[in-house]
């Protein structure tokens, strides 16, 4: 039989993250991905870094975002270090607009979290805004600057990431998806796939949007995340929808956010507008209601986009929980760690995410994420 110290299921940016980390820290990691590496919800993503005290989630959260943001710029320099390969970073900042009054009374509110929370954060009128981002809509009344928020090209780093991971001696296998996490006594002992089974003392559940449904335990043990009759599964897909447009020269440099759109100016002259929320599908049709509501929220904030080209459109399943917060940590099953149902922010949370789960792992220090623990579901 074979045998690694860690199984990771899951090749996303959580999965491929965790596994180079575990694999730096002296383990023998084997990274099961089902279908290609990074092709889910970690390269469907619009690469906005955002961490906002007040949006889903609390203050542990919040903390494990900051963390994140701190440590990405030595992140995609190791990433580079270690591939050759370099991934747009950028520190830009971000304009979080209102376009009436309602939206300025949302704005005012969002901007006293940030300043109870010891976020850096301005409140800006619209002239204020269009003095910094000229092109701007006349229409933008208020906006609030977040002057730390950044981009990443989350599109490479979501390939680049298992490279790095392969390069330290992760196996990294494709194509072999985990049929069953096996589990005895109230220990885990390896998960089963089509070639067999792989014995691991320590199994971490990164599957993403499947990590609930797609991952049954076997030997009789209860089916961890399950739904019952009337409930959510425990992780479930939110769909979102997502288009690029490409206009040269870039009509902006800060990342903006609109109610039903965010907005990303790419190095390369691509504009990335995402995404749409669709709870509950693993259905990934783009519809063109979803583009349709994109094209209007962008071209709204930024009239300019009016000629701009339209490049292609994609769709990604956002990992979700029952109540919105990741599922970070080991629960009733002794060496079973879930790294999962980081909703709208796991591309933001994957550097601090790899951290924590590695310390857990290792019995090491970590940030405090007891508020994320599988045990709040009963796992
Ligand atoms: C449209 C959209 C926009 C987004 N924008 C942002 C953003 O701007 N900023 C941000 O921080 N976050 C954003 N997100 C959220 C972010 O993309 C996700 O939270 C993050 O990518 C989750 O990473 P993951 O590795 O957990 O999941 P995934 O990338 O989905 O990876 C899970 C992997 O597990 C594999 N898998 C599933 N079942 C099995 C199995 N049985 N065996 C083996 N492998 C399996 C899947 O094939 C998949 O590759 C966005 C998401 C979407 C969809």
């Amino acid at each position: 039989m074979e045998r690694a110290d860690v199984v990771v299921i899951g090749g996303g940016l959580i999965g491929s993250a965790i596994a180079w980390r575990l694999q730096q820290a002296g383990r023998r990691v084997i990274l099961c991905e089902r279908g290609e590496l990074g092709a889910e919800a970690s390269s469907a993503a619009v690469g906005l870094l955002l961490p906002e005290a007040g949006r889903e989630g609390g203050p542990e959260l919040w903390g494990l975002w900051e963390a994140s943001l701190a440590r990405y710029p030595g992140f995609v320099d190791e990433v580079r270090e270690a591939t050759g390969v370099a991934v747009e970073f950028r520190q830009t900042g971000n304009l979080a607009l209102a376009m009436n009054a309602a939206e300025g009374e949302v704005l005012s509110r969002r901007f006293r979290a940030q300043v109870a929370a010891k976020i850096p954060a301005e409140l800006l009128s619209g002239d204020g805004a269009r003095a910094i981002e000229p092109s701007l809509s006349p229409e933008v009344q208020a906006a609030l600057f977040f002057p730390r928020h950044a981009l990443v090209d989350n599109q490479r780093l979501s390939k680049t990431v298992p490279l790095a991971a392969a390069k330290a001696g992760v196996e990294v296998r494709v194509h072999e998806p985990v049929l069953g996490i096996v589990v005895h006594s109230g220990r885990v002992e390896g998960v089963e796939t089509y070639r067999g089974r792989i014995a691991a003392d320590v199994v971490v559940n990164a599957a993403g949007s499947w990590a609930s449904l797609g991952v049954p335990m076997h030997h009789g043990e209860p089916v961890a995340g399950q739904a019952g009759p009337n409930d959510l599964p425990l992780v479930r897909p939110a769909k979102g929808e997502v288009i690029a447009l490409w206009t040269w020269p870039r009509p902006i440099e800060r990342l903006l956010t609109v109610s039903g759109a965010s907005i990303v100016a790419r190095a390369d002259g691509r504009l990335i507008v995402g995404g749409t929320v669709i709870d509950n599908s693993y259905d990934k049709a783009v519809t063109a209601g979803g583009v349709a509501s994109l094209l209007a929220a962008a071209v709204q904030a930024l009239p300019r986009l009016q000629n701009a080209r339209f490049v292609e459109a994609w769709s990604g399943l956002r990992p979700r929980t029952r109540d919105d917060q990741p599922i970070i940590g080991s629960g009733e099953v002794a060496g079973l760690f879930w790294a999962t149902g980081h909703f709208k922010t796991g591309i933001l949370a994957t550097p601090a995410t790899a951290d924590v789960v590695t310390a857990m792992i290792e019995g090491k220090e970590h940030l405090p994420v007891g508020s994320l623990s599988p045990k709040r579901f009963g796992l």
